[in-house]
């Protein structure tokens, strides 16, 4: 009797491929299906192109930057932490460096290196890696339902175990569309509402003219309309679109507005923050004595990246080709808030297509956590974006990626669900 177990893999990004090597590592048989001739297309583009690969904290500073179903990655995580994740890719000879925010990045810069770690992780344990999309699940039709194997365009091949590791629905240039949703869905097993997190959102008024102006060590806070209530608000870099904000304090904001409703809320941006009121003041005199002489539009280039001084003169409701000797003790107060809290209103977020993250998947209680096995039907296990947990920027999405793929590798080798 052959009891080595015969798994199959959906999905050759950062969760499929590390699940996919971490089974084979425990015995198993395992062939990889990934619909793009290249792996980890996605992992490839994540960190502008440098990787964030994870952030070098412990469990419970890890799980407060889980936004959805933190509880859900208790096992997965406490399995496989940050820490180990670092050591796994300084074994497979990428060197890392920790950045501010603790984010962990290749020395190299070169997010390639990790979907290049990674598949040479999947290949020297054995996998074989077939180039083909999956189309649907094979499930026994007997009263346990168990998974049997996947079809493709090309066939169907059997398996004892299926790991869909399929990612999200978003940047589907990478592969990553949807499918793995519509696997469990075609099995019976719920899929939570698919919403985008961690993405642009476009303002009220056109800001075009600003785009490409990133401000950087600015303070991003988002208001509510009708409250008053700052439900974000960080310090960093962001960027103007042609459509509103981007940016990485714009995505971490977007995660905070949790009912899906930017118009509800107004973005103030602090371009000074290491000052307070009173040395912004003092700031302001002393640009002003020096340019006394100058319409105001032109007294602001110490102050203000050249592209924004338009907006924030119009924004201080002083005409800019005021002498700035003219400027009352009032206005210069206007300016000051301006400065202080340069506002716009928040219109909508961009598609689904432009986030960073799918919020929402595979529903968690259909999920054994300890195992990362369907519920429902045997042999079915998920890993990765494809489940209903999201997190903030700082690479604690591509952990949680590693972590479930991981804990679905070992159980999927062992037949445990
Ligand atoms: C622009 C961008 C930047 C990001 N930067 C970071 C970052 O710096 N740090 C961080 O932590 N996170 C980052 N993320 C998020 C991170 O990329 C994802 O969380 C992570 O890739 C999810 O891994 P996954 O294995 O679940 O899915 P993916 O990496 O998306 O892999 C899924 C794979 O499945 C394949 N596939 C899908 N359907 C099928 C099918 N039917 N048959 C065969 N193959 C299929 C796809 O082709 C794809 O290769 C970023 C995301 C984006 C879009």
């Amino acid at each position: 009797m052959n009891d080595i177990r015969k798994i199959a893999v959906i999905g050759g990004g950062a969760s499929g491929l590390i699940a996919a090597g971490y089974a084979a590592f425990n015995g198993a048989d395992v062939t990889l299906f990934e619909r793009n001739s290249v792996m980890g297309k996605k992992v490839r583009i994540t960190g502008k192109g440098r990787c964030n690969v994870t952030n070098n904290c412990d469990l419970n500073e890890f799980l407060a930057n889980v936004i959805r179903n933190p509880k859900f990655l208790y096992a997965a995580l406490s399995n496989f932490l940050p820490a180990d994740t670092m050591e796994f890719f300084e074994n497979l000879g990428v060197p890392l460096k920790t950045e501010r925010g603790r984010r962990v990045f290749p020395v190299s810069d070169k997010a390639a290196d990790i979907a290049r770690a990674l598949e040479k992780y999947a290949r020297d344990n054995g996998v074989k890696i077939i180039n083909q999309r999956v189309k649907s699940l094979c499930v026994s039709e007997n009263a346990d339902l168990s998974v049997t194997g996947v079809k493709t365009e090309q066939g169907e091949y059997n398996f004892d175990a299926v790991i869909i590791a399929t990612g999200g629905i978003s940047y589907t240039g990478t592969g990553s569309d949807g499918d793995g949703y519509k696997l469990a869905k075609s099995v019976g097993i719920e899929v939570t509402p698919l919403k985008p997190s961690l993405v642009p959102i476009e303002t009220e008024e056109d800001v075009s003219e600003l785009a490409g102006v990133a401000p950087r060590n600015v303070v991003l806070s988002l208001v509510k309309k009708n409250s008053g209530k700052v439900v974000f608000s960080e310090m960093g870099e962001m960027l103007f679109t042609h459509f509103g904000i981007s940016g990485p304090l714009t995505l971490s904001a977007s995660a905070h507005i949790s009912d899906m409703n930017p118009a509800d809320f107004i973005a103030k941006i602090d371009m000074k923050p290491a000052l307070d009121e009173a040395e912004l003041d003092r700031r302001l005199l002393s640009d002003f004595a020096k340019y006394q002489n100058r319409d105001y539009i032109n007294a602001l280039g110490d102050l203000l990246p050249a592209k924004m001084i338009p907006c924030v003169a119009a924004k201080s409701g002083i005409d800019p080709h005021m002498k700035v000797n003219s400027i009352t003790k009032e206005q210069r107060r206007s300016l000051l808030n301006t400065l202080k809290g340069l506002s716009f209103r928040l219109k909508r977020f961009r598609p689904i297509e432009e986030a960073i993250i799918t919020a929402g998947g595979v529903a968690v209680r259909e999920i054994n956590p300890s195992t990362m096995a369907s519920k429902k039907i045997g042999g079915l296990y998920f890993a990765g974006e494809v489940i209903d947990v999201d997190a903030y920027t700082g690479g604690y999405n591509l952990q949680i990626a590693f972590s479930t793929g991981m804990l679905a590798g070992q159980n999927a080798a062992w037949g445990v669900s």
